[in-house]
């Protein structure tokens, strides 16, 4: 299955009830960055996201607030570094006892403390930060060295026991020969999924490594291609959403985004606004204009937080897309 049972599962029942209590719009993953500081300024990273102080950051019972008020099945737990925040054990092990399911997003670099620190769990997928090949990789963390104990901890990772699956963001520069490549390297260390997403260009940034939407277009048919024969973790409808195939309004409750400011809002990838709690959020993010895509910074926006809640969302308007990803689920 591409999902582990227990995942889509809890998906599902979650998913009915929020329908049984009427409810069109509810979050089905939660951002969780507990603290905006990082060991690595990559180059497609935002300041804001790495030079955070550590004392800045959300305490435990900020990100267990969170978790109960977002309600989401699932939990990213990011940032940020997490493995720099002192209480991700904890926060980890409150988050599975409340039954939601965690990807620890990481650079990798130490992630060896946390190994250390905790036990592997049906709950927990590790999520490695992973943007091509040793050249590549280490030019966008602006580090030598991150490639190699990136894979030195898959390897870690999956003799211990975790699912470890990879995340990588597709670039201008990106050649998808090389993504292709670093899929069969993957898929030789036995990763349980590879998360492939499109870097896109939404604001003035100092560096345009961001694409355009027909760059994306081009790069993602490929990717679609290569999905049908590597563990890529996105549907094949967003990812022929992605290549220009199909087209989906925006799902930005979906996924939504607790930081060291506040929520999040409209989206992961938009601040506009920091709410401090969650009913200011909720009820203060215009919802109806942003699943719109009318905002010129959502022109070029094929990210999988905004739009594979959107697939989930308009599947009963087609008996032929529900099959295909009945069969999609089901396939290894
Ligand atoms: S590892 Fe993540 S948070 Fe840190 S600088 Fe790189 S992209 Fe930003
Ligand atoms: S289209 Fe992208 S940028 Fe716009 S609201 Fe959705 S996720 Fe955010």
């Amino acid at each position: 299955m591409r999902f582990p049972l227990h995942i889509t599962t809890d998906m599902v029942k979650w998913q009915l009830k929020n329908k049984l209590q009427g409810r069109d719009r509810y979050p089905v993953v939660l951002m969780l960055e507990p603290l905006y500081t990082c060991n690595l300024a990559c180059v497609g990273c935002t300041p804001e996201r790495h030079m955070g102080d550590l004392k800045d950051r959300l305490s435990l019972q900020e990100c267990l607030q969170a978790v109960d008020e977002a309600g989401a099945p699932v939990v990213s737990i990011c940032g940020g570094e997490p493995t720099i925040y002192p209480e991700l054990p904890e926060l980890v092990r409150e988050v599975i006892d409340r039954k939601r399911h965690i990807y620890l997003c990481t650079n990798g670099i130490l992630l060896e403390r946390f190994y250390q620190k905790s036990t592997p769990h049906k709950r927990i997928s590790i999520n490695v930060h992973l943007d091509g090949l040793r050249d590549t990789h280490d030019f966008v963390c602006a580090r030598p060295g991150v490639f190699d104990k990136a894979i030195e901890m898959i390897k870690e990772g999956k003799k211990l026991g975790y699912s470890v699956c990879t995340n990588t963001t597709v670039y201008r520069e990106t050649e998808i020969r090389e993504i292709e490549e670093m899929m069969q390297l993957l898929t030789g260390l036995g990763v349980d999924g590879m998360m492939i997403s499109p870097g896109y260009h939404y604001e003035k940034l100092a560096e345009n490594h961001f694409m355009y939407r027909q760059e994306i277009h081009q790069k993602f048919e490929r990717v679609l291609e290569l999905s049908k024969q590597y563990k890529v973790s996105l549907t094949p409808l967003f990812l022929e959403f992605a290549a220009g195939k199909r087209d989906y309004p925006c799902t930005p409750w979906g996924n939504v985004t607790r930081t060291p400011f506040g929520w999040k809002g409209p989206c992961y990838l938009i601040g506009d606004k920091y709410f401090k709690t969650w009913d200011e959020f909720w009820g203060g993010v215009d919802w109806n204009y942003w699943e719109k895509r009318e905002d010129h910074r959502c022109h070029n926006c094929f990210m999988h937080s905004g739009f594979e809640a959107s697939v989930v969302r308009k599947l009963p308007e087609s008996p032929k897309d529900m099959l295909r990803m009945a069969k999609w689920m089901m396939s290894a």
